[in-house]
């Protein structure tokens, strides 16, 4: 792998966070139909790498690091499930209300995403790298549903489209930069917890949140994209390993 420093990781997975989550935007603003459909096979492709990468590598970090990040990635997707059930419970209504608060719950949501570089890349590259690859792919399937959201919350195409680029795109770059400084200067065993936490927060987001969507509009191969995402994963973890 060519040699760069982190922060440079961090801020090349961060931006591209950012412009797939704006492509998903621009997609489902064009071509609603067709970006419907690409969605389920993004999200479960994203579901086989989120849910491979924490536990077959970098939960085991985490522990190694601190006996007590498993403590960690329970808060961790703890914190995911709350912040979601706001989204959730918003879903049902349909007026602005619904749609600023769930703004709000994606909001959080994306700048955690961001958070998860900084961390992830700070423990080692290929860790980041590999929770960056779903992460970036999940980004697509982000970009859409807060439009979505948004257009069900009453605004027009237009506003949409940019309040969701500000919602979900702009905020993981955001997440990822702010939390760096803090991240970077961590010291073994608190890192570990951090990385505890994020491994609870991509458990959740692969478990919890993108494969029962995915399941909700199941499409033809959508266990294939799942399966792809969960062999990818293993191949780089096993061929680091060995
Ligand atoms: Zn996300």
């Amino acid at each position: 792998m060519i040699e760069l420093n982190t922060f440079t990781w961090v801020a090349i997975f961060a931006i591209s966070a950012a412009i797939i989550n704006s492509i998903g935007i621009f997609t489902v603003y064009k071509k609603k139909r067709w970006a419907e459909k690409a969605k389920t096979y993004f999200m479960c492709f994203a579901a086989g790498v989120l849910i491979s990468t924490p536990l077959t590598f970098a939960f085991p970090q985490a522990v190694e690091k601190n006996s007590y990040a498993g403590f960690a990635a329970l808060i961790g997707f703890l914190f995911m499930f709350f912040s979601n059930k706001i989204i959730k419970q918003r879903t049902k209504q349909k007026n602005l209300a619904f749609g600023i608060t769930a703004a709000e719950g994606i909001a959080i949501h994306s700048f955690v995403d961001g958070i998860i570089y900084a961390v992830t890349f700070n423990v080692s590259i290929l860790i980041g790298f590999l929770a960056g690859i779903g992460l970036v792919i999940h980004e697509f399937a982000e970009g859409v549903i807060t439009f979505s959201f948004l257009i069900k919350g009453g605004l027009s195409k237009k506003k949409s489209a940019i309040f969701a680029f500000f919602i979900a795109a702009i905020t993981t770059p955001l997440g990822a930069f702010i939390a760096y400084p803090f991240v970077s200067r961590l010291n073994s065993s608190v890192l570990g917890l951090t990385l505890g936490f994020s491994v609870g927060v991509l458990i959740y987001l692969s478990a919890s949140h993108l494969l029962p969507e995915a399941i909700e509009y199941e499409k033809e191969h959508s266990s294939w994209a799942f399966l792809a995402g969960v062999v990818l994963a293993l191949l780089i973890v096993i061929t680091k390993m060995i």
